[in-house]
């Protein structure tokens, strides 16, 4: 059985706080590689030393043709099944508590942007088979199913309702990152179940067309959702991918909706990655004016366990950071997944 404690020495933080991270559920709703050909996965190990037990890793974003995702989704499955001593695959709740258990890390996945469909309402059971747990409509610009955030919204489409459905019917999670207002706001109304926004920050403390303003916020987590903050530096605020700044739009998201409906998605990448791939299209999906230097930095998973030590240096309850670390996510995917 593999063992993180070896690596809990170099967290850096106090007695008290290991100790919780140790024992805590930590689940990161969002890791952003962007797939763009075989990868080598070795880096995962990463994320399980810093003790996280739970990693949405994505397939695949509106910004690459879909077949790439099928592609994807085979490399990183072979790779999770090849390195079973460590990762688990997962199928279904109980396959989180075993990876707890055994100090693996559990492995789903994720889309970003609902061109991955084909238009073709069937890749949603499809994907759900293959292990994604959750897919957003848009990413930034607006597709079949929906609006972007960084476009001009078309709204919520017939098309993005029948997926919704169909996310319901199967049990996929309905997140609305990276989704205009107006498509998100009729998505929450549509859905009969929980919506996410899995990696967005607050708007009140960034002005950034990707974060998300009060009235999203409160609408995701009345109807049974969460909101997960992320360590994209341009989202976070002027120190850039600093945990100091994630504490902040956590405690103003907890002053909100409260800690049950606050997670973390930290959407950081592999060190041997370029974060803008290279392709043609990317000054419209990164928009100049949004992203001024490019995008640049991510706080790293090894960071992780500073945000426990941080919560705890702000009072948090062990019962409410052991909720914002992974408790509030699982109950979610709880009630969802099939
Ligand atoms: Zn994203």
């Amino acid at each position: 059985m593999p063992d993180i404690s070896a690596s809990t020495d170099q967290w850096n933080i106090s007695e008290q706080a290991a100790r919780l991270h140790r024992d805590a559920l930590i689940w990161d709703g969002h890791a952003g590689f962007a797939y763009t050909g075989p990868t080598d996965l070795k880096e995962l190990d990463r994320w399980r030393t810093s003790g996280i037990n739970f990693l949405s890793l994505n397939v695949t974003y509106d910004v690459v043709p879909w077949q790439l995702t099928i592609e994807c989704i085979s490399n990183y499955r072979h790779w999770v099944r090849a390195h079973s001593d460590t990762l688990i695959q997962v199928e279904t709740i109980e396959d989180i508590h075993q990876a707890k258990r055994e100090s693996k890390m559990a492995v789903a996945f994720d889309i970003e942007g609902m061109n991955a469909l084909n238009g073709d309402p069937g890749m949603v059971d499809f994907y759900y088979r293959l292990g994604v747990r959750q897919m957003l409509f848009a990413y930034n610009l607006n597709n079949q199913a929906g609006g972007g955030c960084h476009d001009d919204d078309c709204g919520l489409t017939g098309f993005g309702r029948e997926i919704i459905g169909e996310m319901n019917r199967v049990g996929m999670i309905v997140d609305c990152s990276h989704t205009g207002y107006k498509t998100a706001m009729q998505a929450i109304e549509f859905s009969q179940s929980p919506v996410i926004f899995s990696h967005s920050n607050a708007r009140a403390l960034t002005d950034h067309e990707r974060n998300i303003p009060d009235e999203l916020i409160k609408a995701a987590a009345a109807s049974g959702g969460l909101v997960g903050v992320t360590g994209v530096d341009v989202f976070l605020g002027p120190k850039g991918a600093v945990v100091e700044h994630l504490l902040e739009h956590i405690d103003y998201l907890v002053q909100m909706i409260g800690p049950e409906n606050v997670a973390i998605s930290m959407d950081s990448i592999l060190d041997n990655q370029d974060p803008e791939p290279p392709i043609t299209t990317a000054d419209k999906f990164w928009p100049e004016s949004q992203y001024p230097g490019g995008l640049e930095g991510f706080i790293p998973p090894e960071e992780f366990p500073k945000v426990t030590q941080g919560l705890l240096d702000r009072g948090y309850s062990e019962k409410h950071i052991r909720g914002i670390l992974g408790k509030n996510y699982l109950a979610l995917a709880s009630k969802i997944w099939k």
